[in-house]
């Protein structure tokens, strides 16, 4: 999910991938440390991380750049509860259909690169929710489809 896409890009904004994966959106080392750097607490608050040695989840608010390099694994997690989220909370509904990411600037790694209309072809068992995707039914339409 992302703000205005450039032409080539056919997302069609409906939030379907940001409602579905809400608990397995993690970020990278990299994105954290961006967070870490631009104090974005709105943002590390809805993170956790497993550390290297030590069981227990540690609130990415209470990281420095420098334990990064200890980190095993983040993981999304509601910052109230310590439970799992189910929609990712940085999710904004613009219209009745139309979704934005709201740290679209300086969104997970994952949630840039995922492209859904490109690869759900190659699945033929590919789950209902995915098959939902509304850029990957218009590309079918669309001349670069046959590109795929
Ligand atoms: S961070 Fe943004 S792009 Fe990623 S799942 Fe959440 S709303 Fe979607």
């Amino acid at each position: 999910m992302s703000e205005p896409q450039p032409e080539d890009e056919p997302c069609e904004q409906c939030g379907l991938c940001c409602r579905i994966f809400g608990p397995g959106i993690a970020p990278t080392p990299a994105n954290v440390f961006i967070w870490i750097e631009q104090e974005r607490t709105d943002i590390l608050r809805w993170f956790v991380a497993f550390m290297e040695h030590g069981s227990t989840p540690v609130p990415c608010t209470d990281l420095s750049a420098g334990d990064l390099g200890n980190v095993v694994v983040f993981e999304m997690r509601d910052p109230e509860t310590g439970g799992y989220v189910t929609v990712c909370p940085f999710l904004r509904r613009v219209a009745k259909d139309k979704y934005l990411c709201g740290i679209h600037r300086v969104k997970p790694e994952m949630c840039c690169t995922y492209q859904p209309w490109v690869w759900i072809d190659s699945i033929n068992d590919a789950p209902f929710h995915w098959q939902m995707c509304k850029s990957q039914k218009i590309g079918r339409r669309l001349p670069f489809a046959s590109q795929k």
